[in-house]
């Protein structure tokens, strides 16, 4: 900044006292640096701060980001973990949806079945069985025809190996399933296999063979002991559990094709009670079916119980019925649930009118027997002992097994073996003592008696 003097113009702006005297130059400039400062001043003050402000927000943002970016390695594991929970989750629910779904009866689950078809003995020149060129129409029931200790693998080396005026050497075992007496479920035929078990049938029928002979008179003439007249209650039980759940599998609806082995030919099998006696064609359908209703339980008797106080004169009062029919018995609402018919003893104050309702909502068919007093309670529970029906008006059960049903059930005769009968000398026959292979070779050799082979 100069004033005009400065310029070498001989003239005296701009004033004298310009740059001499009062120097009023060095003032103006003195007081334009004051106001260029302040002017620097306000920026730094304003602009600068915000900006300051900016960075260190900035540098905050950058820590925190850091910070986020430190812990993303752990929060996508969380993630991931996360979301192998929900697949689990899910599975759970898939898993518990299919429970449900059975219970509602949308199908019957699997039994617990042992898979024997490749251990079994095959037939060691014989050609293998044919595959099945229909598909299943019908369920057959078998007896082995054995003593009960038969096993499986005997029974299988009999189709195989054991010869009769009846009977060639087959390829395999006759049977599809076989049922021991304990209950256990053994598979030993593929369905798609046509094993030889009804003969002009085998095209279109899957056999399930109980072990045992189920026959009142053994083919000696003597009086067979009870329990071996008739299946186990635990073979019964899975061949129920099989059955509904094959019937299912295989697309066999009516239970009307489960069938006996002598209703689709001619023969002592399934033994001499399926169609008469105990009649337990019947108890096994009543079995299949509960099991396609999601009603494991036939029948249930219900006493009521309030804890210390419950139904212990009922309970006495009832011991007759239980030793007559010996249903299953107790004191759950939530048990009694699980069956097709439920019998009540006792009025409202012992089993409530609500549980009764209860009971109904879950598809049972109930009953209730109350007189007026305990006294008339038993009174009506003998009354339906006398009649052979478990609840007031329903079907009298088939005549039970005891010495007053016993004359009319007995044959006359005892019963001829027919082809699928295995001789109970075949358990004691001495090449069974034999190394299997020589007792092949034994058989093998046996095979020049066989003529063409019995189906
Ligand atoms: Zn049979």
């Amino acid at each position: 900044m100069y004033g005009r003097k400065e310029l070498g113009e001989k003239v005296i702006s701009p004033g004298d006292q310009w740059n001499d005297g009062i120097n009023w130059k060095q003032k103006l400039l003195s007081d334009i640096q004051t106001i260029l400062d302040e002017a620097a001043s306000c920026a730094d003050s304003e602009e600068v701060a915000q900006l300051r402000q900016q960075v260190a927000e900035l540098q905050a943002e950058v820590a925190r980001l850091q910070a986020l970016a430190d812990q993303i390695g752990p929060l996508q594991q969380q993630i991931s973990d996360l979301e192998a929970t929900v697949q689990q989750q899910e599975q759970k629910i898939a898993t518990l949806q299919a429970i449900a779904d059975q219970c509602a009866g949308a199908g019957v689950a699997r039994p617990r079945i042992i898979d024997v078809v490749d251990e079994l003995p095959h037939h060691p020149t014989l050609p293998p069985y044919q595959k099945r060129t229909e598909p299943i129409r019908k369920i057959v029931i078998h007896h082995t025809d054995t003593p009960k200790n038969f096993t499986v693998e005997q029974i299988a080396r009999y189709h195989v190996f054991g010869t009769s005026p009846y009977k060639d050497p087959w390829p395999a075992i006759g049977y599809h399933y076989v049922i021991a007496p304990d209950g256990t479920i053994y598979w030993t035929e593929r369905h798609e296999t046509r094993s030889y078990h009804v003969g002009a049938a085998n095209n279109y029928c899957l056999g399930v063979s109980l072990i045992g002979r189920f026959l009142i008179k053994d083919y000696d003439g003597s009086i067979q002991p009870q329990e071996d007249q008739l299946p186990t209650p635990a073979q019964m039980e899975s061949a129920a559990h099989l059955v509904a759940w094959l019937m299912d599998t295989l697309n066999v609806p009516d239970i009307e094709n489960v069938v006996g082995h002598k209703e689709v030919g001619q023969t002592m099998c399934p033994g001499d009670q399926w169609l008469k006696g105990v009649r337990w064609k019947d108890a096994l359908h009543e079995k299949i079916k509960s099991y396609h209703t999601g009603k494991p339980v036939e029948f249930y008797l219900l006493f009521w119980d309030h804890g210390s106080n419950w139904a212990q004169a009922d309970w006495q009062n009832a011991q007759d019925y239980i030793a007559h029919f010996r249903p299953t018995t107790g004191f759950s609402t939530a048990d009694a649930m699980m069956a097709r018919h439920v019998l009540i003893v006792g009025g409202p104050a012992g089993v409530s009118g609500e549980d009764e309702a209860r009971l109904r909502s879950a598809g049972c068919d109930v009953h209730r027997l109350a007189g007026a007093n305990e006294a008339e309670t038993k009174a009506m529970l003998d009354d339906l002992v006398a009649h052979n029906t478990l609840w007031p008006g329903a079907e009298p059960l088939p005549p039970r097994m005891g010495p007053s049903a016993m004359p009319e059930m007995i044959p006359r005769e005892p019963p001829h073996p027919d082809p699928w009968t295995i001789p109970d000398r075949f358990v004691s026959a001495s090449f069974l003592a034999l190394p299997s292979s020589t007792y092949q070779r034994v058989h093998v050799e046996s095979l020049i008696f066989g003529q063409e082979p019995g189906q």
